[in-house]
């Protein structure tokens, strides 16, 4: 029966921007052909859950005909490009992102008509993305989309850059500017910093990473999490020559014999930052710079009310765990979003940690706004629990099939319970990031996390530590295993092993959080601490 094959669809929405018009139409499509609500995901996009096979082709034609796409949301080549998702439009880096996000999009988008024929019957979607006409000036080079990186212009005239085989395995980049870590900058395949004159704003080039990933395989060393490596710097003018460079490098020297060691990850592993550097300049023009001196990274989530910089505002709120649901005796959120729609029509744009920003607020609208997410039950931001607003869960049970327990459903559960532990341990003001996922896949990004859990058995998982507040590095599991009912019993003496032991640097405004806390001291460290206490 149909029922049997239904099927998670997500969009491609490079930076995470969605015009009022297509959250209009996601919101019907996920009435009519889904499970009636929405999940933001923790790469600034939608997916909608639940669509028949028999309403597939109907469902993808409409996002396609209203000027969005599906195409590269999943699949073995450049998946949603992530930037910082503050629309701030009076400092000049901020701008350069969003506009390199939407060049490096075009330019990765996989070309092949299979798209079309498949499921639009090989007719034209009716327009083209939004986004695309936003590409100031700056068009892509036509001698850039049909050469393979080495100057060579391929025979295949489909898909110049993937050629036959496509890449060994997904690809994630990510934009942002210096000290902006909003988008986990360190888990992308490559990352990117705009990097400024410092006296004229000027657009100079960027810092580029690359090697980063989180998806791992419980009891096989050989898969891991890792932050990417500062690789070098490019001049503005040649960033889109580097990416396909390093695409192109992946492409012809991943590891297409073992799915599990597939990610680019593991090619710089096995090669190491230089050698890897020398095989991505063997396919530029030129070689790297040294990469540019950057300020400490921050991790900001964008919530609240902040002044865009053109006369107008834009208000972050957060969404629990992405999902855009109407919840009995809670916030109706897919109410108010769907209101908000029809009688603002804000632009929005989706934040990778799985909430919403409306832009273009004038000063008028300010008020009415708040009231109508007042009267829907929404909370301003002030009023969310900081661990509520700093954690993330993927969907897991019942939504993935890969889950082997539950996340999205038990993120908030746990939340409480961590909550009613730091007040009750004296440390209610701590603001402890906290991540969930039911498999060691990684979607909610837990290996950065300051605290995480990944679900390695039936309502059981491992502990993970070590992550920073500003998601700069990789933690560390702590144990395997536990028991969802031995959270307490878990946590009660580790954190009150941080509170005996942790340290304030000199200058610090307060003492060391609890992620810093635990990577200073290790595994072995905290153990020993949480022996002691
Ligand atoms: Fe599914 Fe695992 Fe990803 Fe969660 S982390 S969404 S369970 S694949």
């Amino acid at each position: 029966a149909d029922k049997d094959y239904s099927f998670m669809l997500r969009l491609k929405m490079p930076g995470g921007e969605c015009p009022p018009e297509l959250y209009r139409l996601l919101d019907d499509l996920s009435n009519e052909y889904g499970h009636g609500h929405l999940r933001l995901t923790t790469r600034q996009t939608f997916q909608l859950h639940g669509v028949a096979k028999s309403n597939l082709k109907h469902v993808i034609r409409e996002i396609m005909n209203v000027g969005s796409s599906t195409v590269g949301g999943c699949g073995d080549v450049n998946r949603n490009i992530m930037t910082t998702p503050a629309p701030i439009t009076n400092r000049p880096e901020y701008e350069y992102a969003r506009t390199v996000t939407k060049q490096v999009a075009e330019l990765l988008r996989p070309l092949s008509a299979a798209f079309t024929e498949l499921w639009l019957d090989g007719e034209k979607a009716a327009t083209i993305e939004y986004w695309r006409k936003d590409i100031d000036g700056a068009a892509i080079d036509a001698e850039m989309l049909r050469d393979n990186g080495r100057g060579v212009i391929l025979d295949h005239p489909v898909e110049p850059l993937y050629g036959d085989l496509y890449l060994p395995r997904k690809f994630k980049i990510g934009v942002t500017v210096p000290g902006d870590n909003a988008i986990d900058i360190y888990t992308n395949d490559i990352g990117l910093v705009v990097v400024t004159d410092p006296r004229t704003g000027a657009l100079e080039g960027f810092n580029v990473m690359a090697g980063g990933g989180l998806g791992r395989t419980h009891g096989k060393e050989t898969t891991f999490a890792r932050a990417a490596d500062h690789i070098g710097f490019v001049p503005a003018d040649r960033v889109l020559e580097c990416c396909k460079a390093i695409l192109a490098a992946q492409r012809d020297h991943g590891n297409r014999e073992v799915r599990a060691n597939a990610r680019m990850k593991y090619l710089v592993h096995t090669l190491g930052v230089d050698r890897f550097r020398t095989l991505v300049e063997s396919y530029m023009s030129a070689p790297f710079e040294p990469w540019r001196a950057l300020p400490e990274w921050r991790y900001s989530d964008w919530m609240g009310w902040h002044e865009q910089g053109d006369g107008k505002w834009f208000y972050g709120f957060n969404i629990e765990q992405g999902r855009v649901i109407d919840r009995e005796g809670g916030p109706q959120i897919k109410t108010a979003l769907r209101a908000i729609a029809d009688r603002f029509a804000f632009p929005m744009i989706c934040t990778p940690n799985q909430s919403l920003i409306l832009r273009d607020v004038a000063e008028a609208q300010r008020a009415p706004l708040e009231a109508l997410l007042a009267a829907h039950g929404i909370l301003p931001i002030e009023a969310i629990d900081p661990l509520t607003r700093l954690a993330i869960a993927c969907p897991a049970l019942p939504m993935c099939g890969l889950a082997i327990t539950e996340a999205e459903r038990r993120m908030p559960e746990f939340i409480t319970r961590v909550r009613a532990l730091l007040d009750a341990g004296g440390l209610g003001d701590e603001e402890i990031m906290m991540r969930m996922t039911g498999c060691p896949n990684g979607c909610a990004r837990p290996y950065m996390a300051e605290l995480a859990f990944v679900g390695d058995g039936p309502d059981t998982y491992q502990v993970w530590l070590g992550g920073t507040p500003q998601c700069d590095r990789v933690g560390y599991p702590l144990m395997k295993g536990m028991k969802e009912k031995d959270l307490e019993a878990t946590l009660r003496p580790l954190l009150a092993a941080y509170k005996a032991g942790r340290q304030t640097r000199a200058g610090a405004r307060g003492p060391e959080s609890f992620g810093e806390y635990c990577s200073r001291l290790g595994k072995a460290g905290v153990e020993a601490a949480v022996a002691a206490v």
